[in-house]
């Protein structure tokens, strides 16, 4: 197998946008080169820009299936659903339930090879339940919240069989400051989330080792003049924030707000996205939560409050780039390099550069994804793409 090359007139490439690019990839499934100089392309994509695949931090399902049905074909549909979105990677991510349930979850985690889904691959767990405060409860069930201990969160290491990866908590209640220290000499990456800690709370938390900040804003104590809050800390201090740029869960000018005070980055937009992603307005659950979904925003059936979104990372990178006044690479890069940057990964994907995975989506004019390539896999061909049976057809000559 000799690798195929894609010629395009926008290469989205890790250090700038290479205009007229060719890039190579190997049989490996890797980036092999990157050229602005000519040469001879096995496919030219034309105005379809070649950028890197998005990965999801933040996910808790699609198409009617949920990550908290610890099932591995939930997790299969979820993989599919993502890659038609450009979604090379993402973790799975839980929400409050019972104890055993939430263990039950992970475990299937655990036990699914990410790289074997059909879709984007899936990099690991991220546990968003249980230790939180009920005041900025979201979507979250309070009858089933816990004060986190360390023997809690090893039971999750050993169920995810070490793939727990990212876990959330809110740093006020109590054990939550002895569980963070616990869980960050294990490698996991602790935020804080469902929070109402105030702003020396929150401080402190991102001192002991806390390193970012849940769907900022939304589920913790915001900015008070005389009382910054938890999202005053996450965005003064070093850290990761998650932005739902979805239109909905932050204005514009907060948007901008936040890009004025992170490094890019910093900023990792997340979709949240639960089962009603990719189906139409109705009645669904979250978790054990009752929520609808009208005109594709979810709230809780009860009280209203936002619950998660319909959100695709795609759409992200458009709507943050409109909203907060940044270029679209840029944007991408928050929705791929930086996700991979905070998990660690940056040196296998995250990124166009030489060495790395062919972790690609490949984006027309209008934004749409009409195809995505895992590690230089075809994972998704839009069928309405009128050129897409010729990329299929190229890229199955080359590695016959
Ligand atoms: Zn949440």
């Amino acid at each position: 197998m000799n690798g195929i090359t894609l010629a395009s007139t926008q290469v989205f490439a890790e250090h700038d946008l290479v205009r007229d690019g060719f890039l190579t990839i190997d049989g490996e499934g890797r980036i092999a080169r990157l050229s602005d100089r000519g040469g001879d392309a096995d496919f030219d994509l034309g105005d379809v820009a070649i950028i890197p695949g998005l990965i999801d931090l933040h996910i808790h399902g699609r198409e009617e299936r949920d990550v908290m049905d610890a099932d591995p074909a939930a997790l299969a549909v979820i993989s599919a659903s993502l890659a038609r979105h450009g979604v090379t990677g993402f973790l799975a991510t839980t929400v409050t339930t019972s104890w055993d349930r939430t263990l039950a979850a992970l475990q299937v985690i655990g036990e699914t090879d990410g790289n074997a889904l059909p879709g984007a691959r899936m990099l690991g767990a991220y546990s968003e339940g249980s230790f939180f405060n009920a005041r900025h409860k979201g979507a979250h069930n309070t009858a089933y919240f816990l004060e986190p201990t360390p023997e809690l969160i090893d039971q999750m290491i050993a169920a995810t069989n070490g793939k727990l990866k990212v876990l959330a908590l809110a740093p006020e209640i109590n054990g939550a400051m002895e569980t963070l220290s616990h869980a960050t000499g294990r490698g996991i990456r602790v935020t804080l989330g469902h929070t109402d800690a105030t702003y020396d709370q929150a401080r402190a938390a991102l001192a002991a080792g806390g390193c970012g900040g849940v769907h900022v804003f939304n589920g913790m104590r915001g900015i008070h003049h005389r009382e910054p809050g938890c999202a005053g800390a996450v965005l003064l201090e070093p850290g990761m924030v998650e932005v739902i740029a979805d239109g909905v869960h932050l204005h514009p000018g907060i948007l901008q707000l936040i890009v004025r005070l992170k490094q890019a980055d910093e900023v990792v937009l997340i979709s949240d996205c639960m089962c009603a992603g990719g189906l139409d307005d109705g009645d669904y659950r979250l978790g054990e939560m009752d929520v609808t979904v009208k005109a594709g925003v979810v709230r809780t059936a009860g009280e209203g409050s936002l619950a998660g979104s319909t959100l695709t990372l795609d759409r992200a990178v458009m709507l943050m780039a409109e909203g907060a006044g940044i270029a679209l690479r840029e944007a991408v890069q928050m929705a791929s390099l930086a996700p991979a940057r905070f998990m660690g990964i940056d040196h296998e994907t995250g990124s166009i550069a030489a060495g790395k995975r062919a972790d690609l989506a490949l984006r027309d004019p209008t934004g749409r994804i009409v195809a995505t390539l895992v590690g230089g896999r075809l994972a998704w061909l839009d069928p309405e793409w009128d050129r897409g049976p010729a990329l299929r057809a190229a890229m199955g000559a080359v590695s016959a």
